[in-house]
């Protein structure tokens, strides 16, 4: 069996390295909740989106390490691949910022996937099953080609787009309830669920 997963905003989680860099940056205000889209959306609200577009290029290239796994995501994947099931990462993501210096992205998550999901000294996910892909389209195309059962992401637009394969279980990851439900998809709102979700399934 073989899980496919997303990557930014799935396992990655980049609240706290977000607001971090702001508050270093004297961008937001101290009692702004500790969050992503609470940092994108002040700074929206104050008209200087373009200092979230270079936040961007910082947090994803040179500040990446700073970024933290979702809770139980590890352990979840862990016992997964203890299980039997092959794990493949499958995610959309430009190898170089709109804004500001040019630090290779893909290289950046690589890093990160080697240094924070490294399971003494082995890998919980093989070099040749980690694919950043420059498009969404392409993206939907490798989930498809790696053949995977299920496939994990935090964005339905991923799961209801007319390329996703129809005979991949389709899970949304939404920690914080964002999402009404959609069909013919499992909602995860925590790693911990999914255990449970692939002993059923497969
Ligand atoms: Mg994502």
């Amino acid at each position: 069996m073989h899980l496919g997963l997303d990557f930014d905003n799935t396992i990655v989680n980049y609240d706290s390295v977000f607001y971090q860099v702001a508050k270093e940056k004297n961008l937001i205000p101290f009692d702004l909740p500790v969050s992503k889209l609470a940092v994108r959306d002040y700074l929206r609200e104050v008209d200087q989106e373009h200092l979230w577009t270079l936040m961007q290029s910082e947090v994803y290239g040179s500040r990446m390490m700073d970024a933290t796994p979702f809770p139980g995501v590890i352990e979840s994947l862990s016992l997964i691949k203890k299980a039997g099931v092959r794990l493949t990462i499958v995610s959309h993501k430009t190898r170089y910022p709109y804004l500001g210096e040019r630090y290779d992205l893909h290289s950046a998550a690589r890093e990160w996937i080697h240094a924070v999901l490294g399971e003494n000294g082995a890998g919980l996910i093989d070099d040749q099953d980690i694919y950043f892909e420059e498009t969404k389209e392409a993206k939907l195309k490798r989930i498809q080609s790696v053949t995977c059962n299920w496939y994990v992401d935090d964005l339905p637009e991923i799961l209801t787009a007319p390329l996703f394969p129809d005979n991949v279980q389709r899970i949304l990851f939404d920690p914080h309830a964002h999402h009404p439900d959609l069909p013919n998809c499992v909602v995860l709102k925590s790693w911990h669920e999914l255990n449970s979700h692939v002993k059923h399934t497969s």
